[in-house]
């Protein structure tokens, strides 16, 4: 047999999703796991945006669209980042793909040369980095660790940047890490960018998911560099709608054809009544987003308080997002079984034989000996694996 590409040999597979994966094949297999895994927002997808579905699939709208999306969703896409953004998009800028992440690889095909580097502040969410190989393009990270806050400062920024430099990816609020940006971090960013001259994506799927009052600052806002930047967006964490896979971004016209260009070759249109239902989710008033975000941060005030009292675990508060974010290299080194815990992912193959508890390790997020807790469970779930979470570390922290 011919080999595989070399490209797709040096690219790893989603980690989120393999370890969201290997908890659910061991639910169907009747073990009892409780799963942290997969930052999904276990809400149903609110109802009037099922009906619209429902309407769309009565209505037989259940044929290929135009490639860039559906003249309502368009108008609601803009209509959305001129009201929560501040962002003025004419709909021929706009491109619907088939989730946040769709989008965002389309941007790289769209920009990226072969060689070409693109920077990304660690940690990481998995998929950056990968995506940014699959274009043939060189991901460059840039350390933001828990000292600063999980954030990088503009002399980092600076300093990495060079003539082969595409693009930065900034996301915040920031999966896995919870960390947000104010407005006057991410304008000295802006100063760098506009130097420099390199895009921006700007990953804002977190936007809504916000506590403590903080605020989301669209970087695109920055008046000098907006034409460098690409906003992506979808509806996936906002209206619990992962599974109907909606993304979006706007950009400068050019950037915009580029990307459906590369969408009309490899997908065509996102799902047609997927859209409909994306319309209507956007366009409705946001009560139930503001009920979600109510909820996750009970969940998040819960876990925290529980695992503060984790002796040797350290971890900071997130403003965003539904993750917590723990080091755990304290219990890196301990003995189990007649094994040792060398790193992250010992650990979470550990909680998952011996407490039925899946995490993410943190080491596919650029954080070795960081764990990945998603909060994104049912208030139920969250207490089992707790009491899970609990037992293991106890286990761990009275071993040698
Ligand atoms: N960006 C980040 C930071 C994410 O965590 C995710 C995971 N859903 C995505 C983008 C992609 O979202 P989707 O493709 O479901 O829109
Ligand atoms: N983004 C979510 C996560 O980080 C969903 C899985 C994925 O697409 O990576 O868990």
């Amino acid at each position: 047999m011919k080999s595989l590409s070399l490209r797709v040999q040096h690219v790893d597979e989603s980690a989120t999703l393999v370890f969201t994966q290997m908890a659910r094949q061991l639910q169907q297999a009747g073990i009892d796991v409780v799963s942290l895994t997969a930052g999904e927002p276990d809400f149903p997808t609110p109802l009037h945006v099922k009906m619209a579905a429902i309407r769309a699939i009565e209505e037989n709208f259940t044929h290929y669209t135009a490639n860039r999306g559906i003249p309502e969703l368009l108008k609601a896409i803009v209509e959305k980042f001129e009201k929560d953004n501040c962002l003025a998009f004419d709909p021929s800028q706009i491109v619907v793909s088939c989730g946040a992440k769709h989008s965002i690889y389309n941007v790289l095909q769209a920009i990226c040369n072969k060689g070409d580097e693109v920077v990304i502040a660690a940690p990481y969410w998995v998929s950056y980095p990968q995506m940014v190989k699959l274009v043939d393009a060189v991901p460059i990270t840039v350390s933001a660790g828990e000292e600063s806050n999980f954030k990088i400062a503009p002399s980092q920024l600076r300093k990495v940047i060079h003539a082969k430099t595409k693009a930065l990816i900034f996301n915040s609020p920031a999966n896995p890490t919870g960390t947000v940006y104010t407005q006057g971090e991410i304008e000295e960013l802006a100063d760098v960018i506009h130097e420099t001259g390199i895009y921006v994506i700007s990953d804002e799927i977190y936007e809504k998911v916000l506590y403590d009052g903080v605020k989301h600052f669209s970087i695109g806002c920055v008046k000098e560099i907006r034409d460098q930047v690409i906003t992506v967006n979808g509806v996936s964490k906002a209206y619990a709608m992962t599974g109907w896979r909606i993304g979006y971004l706007g950009a400068v016209k050019e950037i915009a054809q580029a990307a459906a260009k590369v969408q009309s070759q490899v997908t065509s249109n996102a799902n047609s009544i997927a859209q409909r239902a994306a319309a209507v989710a956007l366009a409705a008033p946001s009560d139930d987003v503001t009920m979600m975000v109510h909820e996750f941060n009970r969940r998040r005030d819960f876990m925290m308080e529980q695992l503060s009292a984790v002796p040797g675990l350290t971890l900071q508060k997130p403003k965003g997002a539904f993750y917590l974010f723990p080091s755990v290299k304290a219990f890196v080194g301990k003995r189990w079984k007649g094994g040792m815990i060398r790193d992250d992912v010992d650990l979470c193959n550990f909680f998952v034989n011996e407490e039925h508890i899946a995490l993410v390790p943190g080491s596919p997020f650029g954080a070795k000996n960081y764990i990945r807790i998603s909060y994104a469970a049912s208030m139920k779930e969250l207490e089992k694996g707790i009491r899970r979470l609990k037992s293991g570390f106890k286990k761990l922290s009275e071993a040698y």
